[in-house]
């Protein structure tokens, strides 16, 4: 409860966003669009503007180019205890203000304020993770084989990274790649997502404060993301392009990155299975798919779109999930209370809408929710939808929104080819007490990532990524500063 001494959090709201930046961050300066530019950002629970920020143009894309460029040698050469110490602060700063990111990013995305602390704990890992990783670079020294020449390997930066993250996860998806990119001795120009820059924007204010010098990490919001990627990504300066967003977009920006040959991280949708098998601990079960579904309102790349449960425990299974989904109470984020928020924008609301006709249209059972609450605000009620046939577009497509199908299966084989029958491969999920059936289907799954009887297992220390049209390349662990490092070989004979 608060009093007077104790403010609430919506007591706090103007504070938050006071501290939050507006502009652009180009070469150490926050600074004004060249057009004087800019746009809203809106909390999608109450449809109102919670501020306006700087619309990057692409003059401002290129400053921040030349901006980047110019810093690389000096920031490149730094020692690598400097980089992991401004990173260090930066873990430290992030923590320090974890209850005012935690309230912007409710603000301007929605989840409830418990999910946006977890975020910030999650996403401040990656800066302390990275500040880790920065000291423990490997390089060789060795013969080659016959003896003639002695061999050096060594990693050095890639060079100047553009940096382009969603709205879903504000925090994590800009620390993700910013802090592997510093720790590697890379400048960076970070792009946030038009819906949610205010997260990202105080992210890069802390490592300013942190010591990250001028030029070395440059955040331009644009309206327009092509207006900044274009010539972004046309510069021969530029040597790496890091995207977390759809598989769409993604395609898109791989053909732009091949004209300058980049290397590139691509973080893309995914259509995660999760199965229940009929020895599973069904309340294990049962939770885990509720984390699974609904962590950020089921707005996430690893969220369980598709539930195969065996048909021997499926009724028990669907009971236990409806009353868990009916428990859920959905509102503003920021009150007390609330365990699922509002979707992001109006679209994205006719889209779940959407997913839910055509399922039930094609014969599914609709067992909760369903619809839209009146009001004010995105939201959608949590559903859940049983007997959801192969070629629901639900089973198919990335549902991004609190909705559970069921379906059901009767044998591992079965449950192997339902779930890599999909062009996705990131995150899966499986629930058994059998260990080698759960590592065995492991070893049978297209998927990066695999939850064993668990529905939620991100961590900064794991490699994070996905297989087949999910992506490239992998986020958090030792994978993650590879990323960003080239690899050279120097030969020399001894005579
Ligand atoms: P999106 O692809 O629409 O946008 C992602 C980012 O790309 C945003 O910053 C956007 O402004 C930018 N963008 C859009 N068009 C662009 C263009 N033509 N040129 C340059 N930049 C462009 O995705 P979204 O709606 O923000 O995010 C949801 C998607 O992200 C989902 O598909 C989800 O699965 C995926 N995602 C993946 C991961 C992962 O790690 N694999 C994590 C989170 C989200």
């Amino acid at each position: 409860m608060s009093t007077s001494s104790t403010p609430s959090t919506r007591d706090l709201v103007p504070e938050a966003l006071d501290a939050v930046p507006t502009g652009l961050l180009i070469g150490g300066e926050w600074r004004d669009a060249s057009d004087g530019g800019t746009f809203a950002v809106e909390n999608p629970a109450t449809e109102t503007e919670l501020v306006r920020v700087a619309s990057a143009t692409a003059d401002d894309a290129r400053a921040a180019m030349d901006a980047a460029a110019a810093a690389q040698d000096s920031w490149g050469a730094t020692s690598a205890r400097e980089r992991a110490e401004i990173l260090r602060r930066g873990f430290d700063l992030v923590q320090e203000h974890a209850e005012t990111l935690a309230t912007v990013m409710t603000l301007e995305m929605g989840k409830p304020l418990a999910e946006s602390r977890g975020e910030v704990t999650y996403g401040g890992e990656f800066v302390r993770w990275f500040a880790e990783q920065a000291t423990q670079d490997v390089g060789r020294y060795t013969h080659t084989p016959e003896g003639s020449l002695r061999m050096f390997v060594q990693r050095r930066p890639v060079g100047p990274s553009f940096l382009i993250t969603p709205w879903n996860f504000p925090l994590a998806m800009a620390t993700r790649k910013v802090a592997p990119a510093l720790a590697a001795g890379c400048t960076t120009i970070l792009k946030p997502a038009r819906l949610t820059p205010l997260t990202s924007m105080l992210f890069a204010r802390l490592m300013v404060e942190a010591g990250v010098p001028d030029g070395v990490l440059n955040v331009v919001p644009s309206r327009s993301a092509s207006t900044v990627s274009e010539p972004i990504l046309a510069d021969p300066r530029l040597r790496k392009l890091s995207f977390t967003g759809s598989t769409a977009v993604g395609q898109s920006l791989l053909r732009d990155a091949a004209t300058n040959v980049l290397r590139t991280s691509m973080e893309l949708g995914g259509n995660a299975p999760l199965v229940v098998f009929e020895d599973a601990d069904l309340d294990a079960a049962v939770d885990g798919a509720l984390a699974a579904k609904l962590r950020n309102g089921g707005e996430a790349c690893t969220a369980a779109n598709r539930m195969y449960v065996h048909e021997d425990v499926a009724d028990a299974f669907v009971d236990r999930l409806a009353q868990k989904l009916r428990d859920v109470v959905v509102g503003n984020g920021l009150d007390d209370g609330v365990t699922l928020g509002p979707l992001i924008e109006p679209s994205a609301v006719d889209s779940v809408q959407a997913f839910v006709d055509d399922a039930v249209e094609r014969g599914a059972t609709l067992v909760v929710g369903g619809d839209r609450p009146d009001g004010t605000g995105h939201f959608f009620s949590p559903t859940l939808l049983r007997d959801v046939p192969p070629d629901a577009r639900c089973m198919r497509e990335e549902i991004f929104g609190p909705v559970a199908p069921v379906a059901t299966f009767s044998s591992e084989d079965e449950a192997v080819a339902l779930a890599n029958s999909t062009e996705y491969g990131l995150a899966s999920y499986v629930f058994t007490r059998d260990v080698p059936r759960g590592l065995r289907f492991a070893e049978r799954l297209e998927f990066g990532l695999l939850g064993l009887n668990a529905g939620v297992i991100s961590n900064a220390a794991a490699p994070f990524g996905g297989m087949k049209q999910s992506g490239i390349g992998r986020e958090g662990g030792f994978e993650g500063i590879a990323e960003y490092q080239e690899t050279q070989y120097v030969g020399m004979p001894l005579t």
